[in-house]
């Protein structure tokens, strides 16, 4: 999970109506959700880390340091799930590079480096928007359901740096040397 640099609000206070942020967000994330890293091209969505759903984040709801971009796999996963920010690791505050181990499965793992509380709160991250799951359908907030396919994208995309390797170092297990300048 790359760590992301959402910087300093590009207003002062809080946006009144938390979409408008959407545009800066983009300008600084690119267009990816910052859970499952995923490119979306289309409804992606300004998400509220501590959830604008529960009365008790309700003051955070136009708040630029609540904000990430979530897809709507994740978003419709993580719902309003009460989230306390020492409980779980945050690509905008943690090294979460270095928390997890993706797989040509497509399957992400703790990584075994952390210390046994690191893995918990790297455990509570995947939980909290199901990127702890097997592919599988999720109903969204109108019962509709919506196919999980991360796994298979992450296998997608794994198969094409795979390919990429090959390609650039010839037998795809080595680089070549570069000649002297
Ligand atoms: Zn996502």
């Amino acid at each position: 999970m790359r760590p992301i640099r959402r910087d300093a609000s590009p207003r002062q206070g809080d946006f009144s109506n938390y979409r408008d942020a959407l545009p800066d967000l983009v300008s600084r994330l690119g267009m990816y959700c910052s859970y499952c890293e995923r490119y979306i091209a289309t409804q992606l969505a300004v998400e509220h880390i501590q959830p604008k759903g529960l009365p008790a984040y309700q003051p955070l709801q136009g708040r630029w340091e609540n904000f990430l971009l979530a897809c709507v796999n994740c978003n419709s996963t993580k719902k309003d799930k009460p989230v306390s920010l020492s409980d779980v690791l945050l690509p905008d505050r943690d090294n979460t590079l270095a928390a997890y181990l993706y797989s040509a499965g497509g399957e992400i793992q703790v990584s075994s480096q952390l210390n046994a509380h690191a893995q918990q709160l790297a455990q509570a991250t995947l939980a909290l928007v199901g990127l702890d799951q097997q592919g599988q359908t999720i109903a969204d907030a109108n019962g509709r359901l919506i196919a999980l396919d991360r796994v298979k994208q992450r296998r997608e995309a794994w198969l094409t740096a795979v390919d990429a390797r090959g390609t650039h170092s010839g037998d795809g297990t080595a680089h070549r040397e570069l000649p002297p300048c």
